[in-house]
């Protein structure tokens, strides 16, 4: 397996690019073989080429988002032009597509992996005329380049803000969220510092009792990075262009070539069932925070309020709130949990390792072995820190596959968390939500590093449909809700103690508290981002569209200075343009598996586990996720099993 190493950051584009030379050199000669007809001598040999870039470039790209720093930004932005140009020289040799659209695959894997090829040589545009061919690279790599700068514009406005605060302000905040943000300032005074990183603007926010202070802060989050505004028309402008230069109405029509989802009416009527159902109970959950803020502080409820009113309302109704299970998840006790609740489940052992390298002292790695013999690592790097970028996420780095000389590779992840690191007064501890994010990353992980294909493009998540790959993270996160589970590792971190039962009730019942409420909610980003591609959206008419998507979904006005699209990093600077239904697309087949799998006592139905592995997470992209999801479970996946989740009652 590789060692994450990068010796020299300046030289590393250079290095990228005899490689991608090599590889062309590589190219050029498979197609010049004339014996060169059978599915190894080509897409064994391609699939070997694109490990090799990946598994090169991946730590550049991690180290960029995890320790973000000029000298890794000139790096990367360096290697993106590199690599943009190096994609598209492969996409448009026709006679590599001709050469893979001949071959006579023998398994399902080789025949998947064909048929995912030809279709992305043909929406690379390899049958379009020169000119075009060329306007296309031009518009990939801009748009690469554009997509990096939204996210740097991002980062840089949310480190730029901070909200120096006195004590009066932080009465009655969780202490741990009082101890994180405490420092003293020049005069010698103890002062409380908040800012935009997630876990600082989302403690103040939800706890912060001084309102004008939440006001303060939601607006300086809901108005970062203004410049982005003409990053997003340009970014739309292009795809626009791009969907049109394929032979596609728009963006949305040419992303749906890939995904699960068979139209744009499918996605829409989708969407707006959800809504519909949702409406009703969305408006009762509103009502009644509006009429509880009211009660409390005899205000009228505003954007900056509900976060704090919800967490008070919730206190009240179920006497809980996340400091209270807080203690108990303790970062360290709950990864051991995790780990090994999958090991369980799944036959497999995990076993740290101190020895390999790593590119900060709080990433934890482990060896994962199944039948004793080394089967994949995965890399934990769960704390918040100034020069990560905000979120949580998994990050593919080796992929498992057989190469053209039999030799099996091992897979390799980082899972990635901006959870509150350990203070003064106590270890890292985490919110119940930073546990279910936790369960939601490994599920991803899982995914990628269980995978027993040997073809390399549909391996672990390669292959996999863009509106189907969060099926097993938010599969798996369904179980961080279950007391069966969640008794495995919640301990209290000073004490030792068991979590109490009734703790474990308020998780379960807590769940769904204004699950309606969040239900609209991301309807409304899948609905904005879905039609912002349908057609060209410029300027003001951005706004316009959202506001006009927000009369549905947005049962509480946000004010007119908030810009959310300038932080919609999901669809202008990670994948999922047109395709942030996603969520919500394969939450379906996740509910309807999670009702199939859950078992009262232990939580996870332990045959069930071994066919999952086995259909699922073994099998990779090599197959359609529906049908993986039929031979696994012999149903396909109803909508139903979604408003069940959530307790969502349909009114009909
Ligand atoms: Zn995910």
């Amino acid at each position: 397996m590789l060692e994450f190493r990068i010796d020299n950051l300046e030289a590393f584009p250079e290095s990228l690019k005899a490689l991608l030379d090599a590889n062309l050199k590589a190219i050029d000669a498979i197609v010049e073989d004339e014996d060169a007809n059978d599915f190894a001598s080509v897409m064994g040999a391609t699939d070997e080429m694109d490990e090799r870039v990946d598994t090169l470039f991946t730590p550049l790209s991690h180290l960029n988002s995890v320790m973000n720093s000029e000298a890794t930004q000139k790096a990367y932005e360096a290697c993106l032009p590199l690599l943009s140009a190096y994609g598209s020289k492969i996409a448009q040799n026709t006679r590599l597509y001709e050469k893979i659209k001949a071959l006579k695959p023998t398994t399902q894997e080789e025949k998947q992996a064909v048929i995912n090829d030809v279709r992305d040589f043909e929406l690379a545009g390899v049958n379009l005329p020169e000119a075009q061919k060329t306007r296309l690279e031009a518009i990939n790599l801009r748009l690469s380049e554009l997509s990096n700068r939204f996210s740097q514009n991002l980062l840089d406005a949310t480190n730029d803000f901070e909200l120096i605060v006195d004590e009066a302000d932080v009465a009655g905040m969780p202490q741990s969220d009082i101890d994180a943000a405490r420092f003293t300032d020049e005069a010698g005074n103890v002062r409380y510092r908040f800012s935009l990183q997630m876990p600082s603007y989302l403690a103040y926010m939800t706890y912060g009792p001084n309102r004008t202070h939440r006001e303060t802060l939601y607006k300086a989050y809901n108005t970062r990075a203004p410049q982005n505004a003409e990053v997003i028309d340009e970014i739309l402008r292009l795809r626009q262009e791009k969907a049109e230069i394929l032979g596609f109405a728009n963006y949305a029509e040419y992303a749906l070539q890939t995904r699960d989802a068979q139209s744009e009416e499918a996605v829409l009527s989708f969407l707006h069932r959800l809504a519909d159902a949702a409406l009703p109970q969305a408006e009762a959950e509103l009502e009644e925070l509006a009429a509880f803020a009211k009660r409390l502080d005899g205000i009228e409820l505003r954007n900056w309020d509900t976060a704090y009113y919800a967490e008070k309302l919730k206190k009240e109704t179920f006497d809980y709130d996340d400091a209270q299970s807080k203690p108990y998840f303790e970062q360290e006790r709950t990864l051991q949990g995790l780990l090994e609740l999958v090991s369980e489940l799944f036959g497999v052992r995990f076993k740290r390792n101190r020895d390999v390298p790593v590119w900060h002292e709080s990433v934890k790695t482990y060896d994962i072995y199944e039948d004793d013999t080394l089967a994949g690592r995965i890399y934990f790097d769960l704390e918040a820190r100034k020069q990560k970028r905000g979120g949580a996420w998994m990050h593919d780095w080796e992929t498992h596959f057989i190469d053209t000389k039999g030799t099996r590779h091992i897979p390799s992840a980082f899972v990635v968390g901006n959870v509150a690191p350990a203070t003064d007064a106590s270890p890292s501890l985490l919110r119940h939500d930073d546990v279910v994010t936790l369960f939601h990353e490994m599920g991803h992980a899982i995914h990628h590093l269980f995978s027993k294909v040997k073809v390399r493009s549909v391996s672990g998540i390669n292959g996999v449909a863009w509106d189907v790959v969060e099926f097993p993270s938010q599969f798996l996160e369904n179980f961080a809700y279950e007391a069966a589970v969640l008794k495995r590792f919640a301990f209290h971190y000073e004490t030792g103690e068991p979590i109490p039962d009734i703790l474990l009730e308020k998780i379960k019942a807590t769940k769904n508290f204004h699950a309606a409420l969040g239900m609209l909610r991301q309807i409304e980003f899948s609905l904005f981002d879905f039609m912002l591609h349908q057609k060209l959206y410029q300027g003001d008419e951005v706004q316009a569209l959202l506001d006009r998507i927000r009369e549905k979904t947005a049962l509480l006005k946000p004010p007119a200075y908030v810009r959310f699209q300038h932080g919609f990093a999901h669809i202008f600077a990670g994948g999922y343009a047109a395709g942030y239904y996603s969520y919500k697309w394969a939450e379906v087949l996740s509910a309807d598996a999670f009702f199939a799998c859950l078992d009262a006592t232990y939580g996870f139905d332990k045959a069930k586990a071994v066919g999952y592995k086995r259909h699922i997470l073994e099998r990779g992209g090599s197959e359609a996720m529906s049908t993986l999801y039929r031979n696994w479970l012999g149903t396909s996946p109803k909508p139903e099993s979604l408003l069940k989740l959530y307790d969502i009652k349909e009114r009909v």
